[in-house]
């Protein structure tokens, strides 16, 4: 079964083939069927933004689809930045280190125990038939007080996994795509599809 991406991100395109391609699927990006629609994604969810990004592309070329929306959501700010991720604080803070810093500032204060936080990901496949499948993968930390690490991107030097005892800037890209919460949603999607009898 051949699957768009609605993306044009090459490392999301590189992940998500690696683990469909073991379910037979072959994921092609928007951009090789000539499809260059980006919508707005003025959804207030994961799901509501992972939606309109499958549909707009599915619209526009016919076939099955495939979209992914994550983000960042903290405790103690009452699940911010969230789908405004890629966005907080506005244009005052255009670099995703300003953000990471603006963040940090946010959290001034917090004290240890009430730093929880967690990276989401849906992810939305939209059939031309109507059908769609969505999944979820979460992935729990904390917000530490200062940057730490030096890979990844985004909010990753302040986000401190349990797990690994470190950062997911801490990480190699291998460590952090193993259990990141875009691989949990893609693991749950490969689930739905895999007891999906007939696509
Ligand atoms: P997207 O929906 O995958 O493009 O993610 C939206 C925004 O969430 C990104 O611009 C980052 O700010 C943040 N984000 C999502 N995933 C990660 C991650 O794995 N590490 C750090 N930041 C992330």
């Amino acid at each position: 079964m051949k699957l768009v991406l609605a993306s044009n991100n090459a490392h999301k395109l590189e992940e998500i083939r690696h683990i469909l391609s073991t379910l037979g699927m072959e994921v092609i990006p928007q951009k090789e069927l000539g499809v260059f629609v980006e919508p707005e994604e003025n959804g207030t969810t994961f799901e509501e933004n992972s939606y309109i990004k499958a549909k707009a592309v599915m619209d526009a070329c016919g076939l099955p689809t495939i979209a992914d929306d994550s983000g960042l959501m903290v405790d103690a700010l009452g699940g911010e930045p969230g789908v405004y991720s890629a966005r907080y604080g506005g244009e005052a803070y255009p670099t995703d280190k300003d953000r990471m810093y603006y963040l940090l500032s946010r959290m001034e204060g917090v004290e240890e125990e009430k730093r929880g936080a967690k990276f989401v990901t849906v992810i939305t496949m939209l059939l031309p038939d109507g059908r769609k499948v969505v999944a979820k993968g979460e992935c729990p930390g904390r917000i530490l007080t200062a940057p730490q690490g030096d890979n990844g991107f985004g909010y990753d030097p302040v986000f401190y996994y349990p797990e690994a005892g470190c950062s997911f800037a801490g990480m190699s890209g291998e460590e952090k795509n193993r259990i990141s919460h875009r691989a949990r949603a893609l693991q749950n999607f490969a689930e739905q599809i895999r007891k999906e009898k007939e696509l």
